[in-house]
């Protein structure tokens, strides 16, 4: 299964992209931390986005879709997995389209988790005082993350709609609860 975890910063996409990992053995794609690995390891890909990644900006769709591109050739991929924050723009959308049908694969389900974004800001507020803070979790590049998710993201709510393929799930609930909702969501669809 293919499943795109779908929603704004801080809505839990990476938590529950980790659980699902753990409980269905569903590779976790996240073009965040592939980002972060690159900047982290002073690659020129590092170097290319790293100042992109402070601002809370987006990467080039030409840069993530080689990353996922490569990604996906990997053999972990073959019974599907976890998008975690990509796509984020409707040519990534277009794009991982193209790719899985090129691997007679599919999206099957978009998770959508809805969180309000006062409750997201004060989520950030949170890992700044509990001192778990990425470079980019601060309530300025927070405020720009959200701005660009509602202007590029937010859109791809529509593209998949039309395919059918949104379910939304209440992400201001508890973890566990988010959790039990997805995992009900998954079994009805694999019906
Ligand atoms: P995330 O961990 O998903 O919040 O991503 C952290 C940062 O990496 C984002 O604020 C963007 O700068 C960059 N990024 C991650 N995924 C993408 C994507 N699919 N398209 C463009 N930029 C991305």
């Amino acid at each position: 299964m293919n499943i795109v975890l779908f929603g704004p910063p801080g809505a839990g996409k990476g938590t529950q992209a980790k659980i699902l990992r753990e409980k269905r053995g569903l590779p976790q794609l996240s073009t965040g931390d592939m980002l972060r690995a690159a900047v982290a390891s002073g690659s020129p890909l590092g170097r290319e986005v790293e100042a992109i990644l402070a601002r809370g900006d987006l990467v080039s769709d030409a840069i993530v879709i080689r990353i996922i591109e490569e990604r996906l050739r990997m053999a972990d991929c073959a019974k599907g997995a976890v998008f975690d924050g990509f796509p984020r723009t409707i040519p990534q959308a277009e794009a991982l389209d193209k790719l899985l049908a090129g691997f007679n694969r599919k999206i099957d389900v978009v998770i959508e988790l809805r969180v309000n974004d006062d409750i997201l800001l004060s989520r950030v507020q949170q890992r700044i005082d509990s001192g778990t803070t990425r470079p980019d979790d601060n309530p300025e590049t927070l405020k720009n993350r959200l701005a660009v998710y509602h202007k590029n993201t937010a859109p791809l709510l529509d593209y998949y709609g039309r395919q059918g393929k949104v379910l939304t799930i209440d992400g201001m609930m508890p973890i566990a609860d988010v959790t039990t909702a997805i995992a009900a969501a998954l079994d009805a669809k694999a019906k």
